[in-house]
């Protein structure tokens, strides 16, 4: 029998507010540990919760960005587990009425477009971090665990799709396009190293082409969607391997080890009775006023589709430009950036998609790690269309000025790259060249014009690529019709 894959993802994303979900405690990656707590995130007995109005915004920004629905009212339910970095002994979250429910992203595949759909988009509160002393950082070999209380209370997102993604490179996909949504929502980082976006995949196998839906296991807390879609095609391969010797797949959490590739159970799933959720008595309802989400709308920035049609119809750009250009928030801001300085969209675009990108790969450098910045590469481009240096010049000073920070300027005459558009210095390499060469002087003057080409190239060669080939041109085809 044939087997079809269901999956269905939850992203945590952790905001980018200044202050904590319920306190006003910093918001920041990092630091010395337990300097950004008070009683509140602390869990000191008799410290109430306020909520966070700017959490809610963003919240509500996600929501709207993913089309969801906005009941008027939701409520704060305790999520109640013991855990060394739960102080309260709860979590804060949401349960059987969240913030937004109902939406969908729709998502480019190899397969085509699929419509994923949005269950739910909830707000909760991050967790503190438990440190493992010992090598491996593990639980297993460590002789004592510390807690940093600084990540504690920073206000979660969560994020559940539908089950509706059927493969691994589906999952990764949609796992992309959100986290690209989301910088364009101004709302997180999103930085997966930091884990401000981590992401657990549910999984299960049905007959291909039925409806029902087979016992699904869970990976958690992958952080890389690279090692994810690596993760769950290893799960899918160990449930059909299940199924097709007869056996059931039991529902519980699994652990991909990234480094052997194998799947190992964790434990067995908790259900929703484990928690004893009920509704948090220190908050009041949200409220999402008709008003609320209007300011929250009209103060949405712009999306992807919305820039991609500016660029097609404002800078008239190809297609296939528009889709690199908008598929990362940085580099659509970077092209714009250069723009600013540089006011010709398609040969930024050109060089973007060619130059920048071209070395980002090659050296697996992240855009925001790049050392040339918008005006930098503006004043390069400047140069070149001003004739100072020529377009093959300019592609060395670029991957110069990536690898050292260097300024256009400096790189060029460091190396000697500007190009010759002096007369005079051109004129005396032109006469020798003419002089070298009597035969091909006979030719051009019997009629043969394209010979002009063949002066032109032993100019060139002469000044080394340097000589302004336009200029090079002009004067040779002068100096033989003398
Ligand atoms: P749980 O209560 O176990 O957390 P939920 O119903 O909240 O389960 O769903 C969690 C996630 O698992 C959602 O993204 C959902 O789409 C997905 N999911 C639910 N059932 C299945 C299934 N049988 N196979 C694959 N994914 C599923
Ligand atoms: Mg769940
Ligand atoms: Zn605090």
């Amino acid at each position: 029998m044939a087997y079809e894959p269901v999956i269905g993802l939850e992203i945590h994303v952790e905001l980018s507010t200044a202050s904590k979900m319920f306190c006003g405690c910093r918001v920041e990656f990092g630091g010395t540990p337990n300097t950004r707590v008070c009683p509140v995130c602390m869990a000191h007995p008799g410290a109430l919760p306020v909520i966070n109005r700017q959490a809610i915004r963003y919240l509500a920004r996600i929501g709207l960005a993913l089309g969801c629905s906005i009941p008027e009212r939701s409520i704060f339910h305790r999520k109640n587990y013991f855990y060394p970095d739960l102080p309260k002994g709860y979590q804060i979250s949401q349960y059987d009425q969240p913030f937004a429910v109902d939406g969908r992203l729709e998502v480019t595949t190899q397969d085509g477009i699929q419509d994923v759909g949005i269950e739910r988009v909830h707000m909760e509160e991050d967790t503190a971090k438990n440190i493992h002393a010992g090598e491996s950082g593990r639980i297993a070999d460590s002789l004592y665990s510390l807690i940093d209380f600084n990540r504690s209370g920073t206000p979660l997102v969560e994020i559940v799709t539908r089950p509706d993604i059927h493969s691994p490179q589906a999952a990764r996909a949609f796992l992309n396009q959100l986290k690209n949504l989301l910088q364009y929502l101004d709302v997180s980082d999103c930085n997966m190293e930091e884990g401000s976006l981590r992401c657990d995949a549910n999984v299960s196998m049905r007959p291909a082409g039925s409806e029902g839906l087979g016992v699904k296991t869970e990976l958690k807390n992958m952080n890389s969607f690279k090692h994810l879609e690596k993760g769950l095609a290893q799960e899918i391969a160990r449930q059909v391997d299940i199924l097709e010797s007869g056996g059931d797949v039991v529902q519980q959490t699994v652990h991909y080890d990234v480094g052997s590739g194998l799947i190992s159970p964790l434990r067995s799933k908790e259900e929703a009775h484990d928690y004893r959720y009920f509704p948090e008595p220190d908050l009041v309802p949200l409220v999402a006023t008709g008003d609320f989400v209007d300011e929250v709308s009209s103060g949405m920035p712009e999306l992807p589709a919305a820039r991609a049609e500016r660029y097609r119809r404002e800078l008239s750009l190809p297609a296939y430009d528009v889709e690199v250009l908008t598929s990362s928030r940085g580099l659509a801001d970077y092209f714009e950036e250069t723009l600013e300085h540089f006011n010709d969209a398609k040969l930024v675009s050109n060089w973007l998609m060619g130059e920048l990108l071209g070395y980002l790969n090659a050296t697996g450098q992240s855009l925001a790690e790049c050392k040339v910045s918008p005006a930098g590469l503006a004043e390069l481009l400047t140069m070149m269309r001003e004739g100072k240096i020529s377009a093959n010049a300019g592609k060395e000073v670029f991957s110069e000025m990536c690898d050292s920070g260097a300024a256009a300027l400096e790189v060029v005459e460091e190396r000697g790259l500007s190009q010759i558009s002096d007369e005079g210095e051109l004129a005396a390499v032109i006469a020798e060249v003419i002089e070298d060469n009597p035969a091909q002087v006979e030719q051009f003057r019997a009629g043969k014009e394209q010979v002009a080409g063949f002066f032109v190239g032993q100019v060139m060669k002469a000044t080394g690529g340097r000589a302004n080939p336009k200029l090079v041109n002009q004067l040779v085809r002068q100096r033989l019709t003398e």
